[in-house]
């Protein structure tokens, strides 16, 4: 079986509510999605959102390295031949992460339907359900209190909580937050680069001697000062995960040896896909790092590639994949089945979506 074409389109999914970070606000997910077509009737299917604030990726830049780079270099390709396709598909356009993630997917979807086997078992993995967070985006405080009693209401049991906007105010949010759900539920705070390394250990540790209880601070610095994130984990106690700070394993690899973060937060954009993804769970695993699994705003698609991926390595503790749950409709039919907080993984082979909307059948 070999690689016939790739097909490009473009998804619209609208958001339930815009989505809020210290970063940007986002009102719809408008995603590529692609088809990897071959000699047979089997076709794998991938999705990468332009997240151009993080990955510097836009519409039109994967829209480009998919036809004209990546398109190329893979046509005429045996599916079996996984070691070659990643090769060629790392080899053939630097960056364009966003890119290579979709088409990266679409062969592991495709190598797994060849096999007749859900993609989280084809990984080697035997979780058949994934626990997820959801995102509280920043608003006015009584705003992001009533939205993490719902997600409680609806069986939430982890909150990540976005601040980053306004430094010491952010204290007061989580700590109204705290006070409103209770002991019991989980509380992850994501600055998205919104603080400098000093404001960082005075609000981390201000949070601490509050007895807020929370469970890590994701990013709490911008991504390129991994000096700053060095100082922060080494001045407070909370664990720090690196986000926005890790794209490749080379990152991975730099911020574990220099202590500049606690935990990693693996995102399929940034790592190019599941095959660079695995190289990172490796060196977490080698350095008894966990990993979290995250997503940028995605639909259903690229977001149940990483649920897979989350399924099937234990080094991924923590999952965020709640792109799904904050889109309005979701246009791909089959793949696991999000049920607010658990997401049950498919049986079906592959990743499981039957086929997508925009795309040829
Ligand atoms: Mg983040």
């Amino acid at each position: 079986m070999f690689i016939k074409n790739i097909e490009v389109g473009e998804i619209f999914i609208p958001l339930a509510r815009p989505f809020k970070t210290a970063l940007r606000t986002v009102y719809n997910v408008e995603d590529i999605v692609i088809k990897i077509a071959t000699d047979t009737e089997l076709a794998g299917f991938g999705e990468a959102p332009p997240a151009a604030v993080i990955t510097g990726d836009t519409k039109g830049s994967i829209i480009t390295a998919i036809k004209e780079f990546i398109t190329p270099a893979l046509v005429g390709m045996e599916i079996d031949d996984l070691d070659g396709i990643f090769r060629k598909l790392n080899t053939c356009i630097v960056r364009n992460t966003s890119a290579k993630a979709a088409v990266d997917m679409a062969v592991y979807d495709l190598y797994a339907r060849k096999h007749n086997t859900p993609l989280y078992k084809m990984l080697g993995g035997n979780k058949s359900v994934v626990e997820t967070d959801i995102t509280i985006s920043v608003n006015p405080i009584p705003e992001m209190v009533a939205d993490s009693l719902d997600a409680v209401s609806k069986g939430y049991r982890i909150l990540k909580i976005k601040v980053g906007k306004e430094g010491l105010k952010d204290l007061e949010r989580i700590g109204e937050i705290r006070k409103a759900v209770g002991p019991d539920i989980k509380i992850r705070v994501d600055a998205n680069q919104g603080w400098n390394a000093k404001q960082s250990v005075q609000i981390i540790t201000a949070m601490e001697e509050g007895g807020l209880d929370i469970e890590l601070v994701e990013q709490p610095v911008p991504a390129h000062d991994f000096k700053g994130m060095q100082y922060v984990t080494g001045h407070v106690s909370t664990p720090i995960l690196a986000d926005e700070s890790v794209f490749s394993a080379e990152d991975a690899i730099d911020l574990i040896q220099n202590r500049a973060a606690d935990l990693i937060n693996i995102k399929l954009m940034k790592t190019g896909g599941i095959h660079n993804a695995l190289k990172i769970c490796d060196i977490a695993e080698i350095y008894g790092v966990e990993c979290m699994i995250g997503c940028m705003l995605e639909g259903k698609l690229s977001v149940s590639a990483a649920a897979h991926l989350a399924a099937a390595k234990g080094v991924i503790t923590k999952a965020d994949l709640d792109g799904p749950s904050l889109c309005k409709t979701d246009p791909f039919p089959g793949g696991p089945l999000y049920e607010e907080n658990l997401i049950y993984m498919n049986e079906a082979p592959g990743i499981g979506i039957e086929e997508v909307p925009c795309l040829s059948n």
